[in-house]
């Protein structure tokens, strides 16, 4: 499987910029708190939507071994797959190379566990949350996916992820290494911080990404954003908006850049105050297609639920994954629910 180069010097702490240093800190010094105590978060219901969400995108548009052919169309049908794809030989299932950029402390090793995938390379920037991702993939019962978790910057410069000499046959395809998915769940965003960065980003994500291949991931949405930020009072000195569990403060109200459009973001139990950026969509989508990455997928969280909640599959999983009790009542309550829909979920293909 797929193993990391060493440390290198652009790693080095005092090479990042303050905001970097404030995002690394913040989720280094997050505890890893188990699934009991996880239980007693006072916004437990959103959290589980959240992972309901990945768990229908992860199902719907990343599932790992289906190939797409040439004329298939860009959404999915009935059974949640594309028109057009294709199952590989040997079954639709455990086949497939995931790599998890942003992958925190692997929240969602089991998601792909569930998947069948065949392999899972994990990396992120904050240190300690691998060893954790690392220590839940040792601890997950059951037949495993290969794995290998790495902390790198993935956004700073070309991602060097190596192969020990004696696998390289066995395991590369003829034409390179390459995955056939790469997720990046809640952290995208913190690529735009500047256009070099996020260049950096969708060319680590091409790169590693087969033809036909797909990216999935989760960012908030700009225009829901920028919409809150446009129905506060002419005069408002105080540029932030939100309820009882999140807090958005934007620092100006007119200046909107494409890359360091800066805002701070709070979220009750989760995130403290941390330096984000806008993912204008548009520019996203434009600057992504530079990188032969095309979207077929964009919803906001409140879609996908409307979406999938009658769905064979995901709506009995509502339940299982504790989105909703037994009698099917919502688990979040109005702020939650409102907090949830900061986010969109989104799918490229890589032609
Ligand atoms: N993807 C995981 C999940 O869904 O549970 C973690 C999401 S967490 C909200 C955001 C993650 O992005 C953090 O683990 C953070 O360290 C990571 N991150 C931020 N900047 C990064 C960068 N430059 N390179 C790699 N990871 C980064």
């Amino acid at each position: 499987i797929f193993r990391f180069d060493g440390k290198d010097e652009d790693e080095r702490p005092h090479k990042r910029t303050k905001d970097v240093a404030s995002i690394v800190n913040h989720y280094n010094a997050r505890p890893e708190v188990g699934v009991i105590q996880r239980n007693d978060s006072p916004i437990i219901g959103l959290k589980n939507f959240n992972n309901w969400v990945k768990s229908v995108l992860i199902t719907q548009f990343a599932h790992p071994i289906l190939a797409k052919s040439p004329n298939a169309g860009p959404y999915p049908n009935s059974s949640g797959m594309r028109p057009g794809m294709q199952i590989r030989p040997g079954g639709n299932r455990g086949a497939g190379k995931v790599l998890d950029l942003g992958c925190g402390k692997g929240g969602d090793l089991t998601k792909w566990a569930k998947a069948k995938i065949r392999e899972y390379v994990g990396v992120d920037i904050a240190a300690v949350s691998v060893d954790q991702a690392r220590d839940r993939y040792n601890s997950l019962r059951g037949p495993k996916f290969a794995a290998s978790f790495g902390a790198a910057d993935c956004y700073a410069k070309p991602l060097n992820l190596s192969l020990p000499p004696s696998m390289v046959q066995s395991i590369l395809p003829p034409n390179g290494a390459e995955f056939d998915v790469v997720t990046m769940q809640f952290c995208m965003h913190y690529a735009f911080e500047s256009e070099e960065k996020a260049r950096f980003m969708l060319h680590n994500v091409s790169k590693w990404l087969r033809t036909g291949g797909v990216f999935v991931g989760t960012i908030p949405n700009a225009a829901l954003l920028l919409e809150q930020l446009d129905a506060l009072p002419e005069d408002a000195t105080d540029l932030s908006f939100g309820n009882s569990v999140y807090k958005i403060r934007f620092e100006n109200r007119k200046d909107r850049p494409v890359y360091g459009d800066r805002y701070f973001f709070y979220l009750k139990d989760a995130v403290d105050d941390v330096p984000e950026y806008v993912v204008h969509w548009d520019h996203f989508v434009q600057l992504a297609s530079e990188y032969s990455l095309y979207p077929t997928y964009v919803k906001s969280f409140h879609e996908v639920f409307e979406e999938n909640s009658d769905h064979a599959e995901f709506g009995p999983l509502l339940e299982r994954m504790k989105v909703v009790d037994g009698n099917g009542e919502s688990q979040m309550d109005e702020d939650q629910w409102e907090a949830a829909n900061i986010y969109i979920a989104f799918a490229f293909e890589k032609h």
